[in-house]
């Protein structure tokens, strides 16, 4: 692993990892796409990422899950750095180069949105090292542009998101809820979590089903979530995409029931998975429940977060020394 070093200029944002209250799949458009109306809540895992000045742009990652990452131009904040440089017009050499530090501890194809987290904790690094002075809503259009869940991660909170997920609406919660998420030993493309969506749900057509219907949000969800109580929130928990993630890692059922078994107040699989977010009633509840999780052997590691917090937002360095 290549160390990460302090520099002079740098500039460092911190961005948190998502969960799906609600993911709702609407049916397999012609476009290939599906339309989505997804409850996002961002949690207390956090990656960072540093830009400082550089001759030509490198990445360098570090932390949770790092041999997935590339290093290259796929890299989701290799993107979104080029991305602000063309909207602000930085062109020629050396102008808009940036070394780009990662610090990894949202995991990778986890269905935490880690990576559309680093491209939003780039953009507004960039933004303020070269005083672009770019607002937030332009960050999100810059950011809609690299990846659906790009605009969560610039804003956080809980919101809902339509169409691919990219435009969003902030939702009214009270009070912050308490969870655990569990890894799985290996990640879930979610190319596949959706192919296998759609394989299960032609044939359950097949079988007679009735069509899959437009996708529509939870108003039960949103007057829970109002109201501020985890034992109302919990059981409206839900994600057209578990069945697939399911159908792929079957492991994760054994996951899920041994959150429930162990006082869990919801479980869920995240977004594509095969994250698994459990809903406990406090801080308390959420430590006894990852000791439980993690004695049940069902995972790879567990973590307690809590939710929501705000979105990405850059690292004091005073105070992160
Ligand atoms: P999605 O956002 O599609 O639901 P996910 O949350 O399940 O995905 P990510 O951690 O975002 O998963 O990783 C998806 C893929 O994105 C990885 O397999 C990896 O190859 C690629 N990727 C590109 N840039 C990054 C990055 N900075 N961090 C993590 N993965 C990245």
């Amino acid at each position: 692993m290549t160390p990460i070093t302090k520099q002079a200029g740098a500039i460092t944002a911190r961005v948190p990892a998502k969960i799906n209250l609600q993911l709702s799949v609407g049916p397999l458009r012609s476009d290939g796409y599906h339309d989505l109306v997804s409850v996002f809540h961002a949690v207390s895992l956090f990656d960072e990422v540093t830009v400082s000045p550089a001759d030509r742009t490198t990445v360098v990652v570090s932390g949770e899950g790092i041999a997935d990452v590339p290093l290259g131009p796929s890299n989701l904040a290799v993107k979104a750095v080029a991305a602000l440089a063309k909207a602000t017009g930085r062109r020629g050499r050396g102008t808009s180069a940036v070394r780009i530090e990662i610090r990894k501890r949202i995991p990778v194809a986890a269905g935490l949105a880690g990576g559309s987290a680093d491209a939003a904790a780039a953009l507004v690094a960039c933004n303020e090292l070269w005083g672009s002075r770019c607002s937030g809503a332009e960050l999100g259009e810059i950011g809609a542009q690299l990846g659906s869940d790009v605009p969560f991660a610039l804003v956080g909170g809980t919101a809902v998101g339509i169409g691919r997920g990219e435009q969003l609406t902030r939702a009214l919660v009270s009070g912050s809820y308490q969870w655990v998420l569990a890894f799985g030993a290996t990640g879930l493309a979610t190319t596949d979590v959706y192919a296998a969506c759609d394989r299960l749900r032609s044939a359950r057509a097949d079988g007679g089903e009735a069509p899959v219907k437009a996708p529509a949000l939870s108003t039960e969800l949103m007057a829970a979530l109002r109201s501020g109580d985890p034992a109302a929130v919990g059981p409206l928990l839900t994600n057209d995409l578990q069945p697939a993630a399911l159908s792929l890692q079957p492991l994760l059922r054994r996951a899920l029931a041994a959150g429930r078994e162990h006082g869990a107040l919801g479980a869920v699989v995240s977004g594509s998975g095969p994250t698994c977010a459990f809903l406990a009633e406090d801080a308390d509840a959420a430590s006894d429940l990852a000791v439980a999780i993690t004695g049940a052997g069902v995972c790879r590691a567990v973590v307690q977060v809590s939710g929501p917090v705000p979105g990405a937002s850059l690292v004091d360095p005073v105070a992160a020394t």
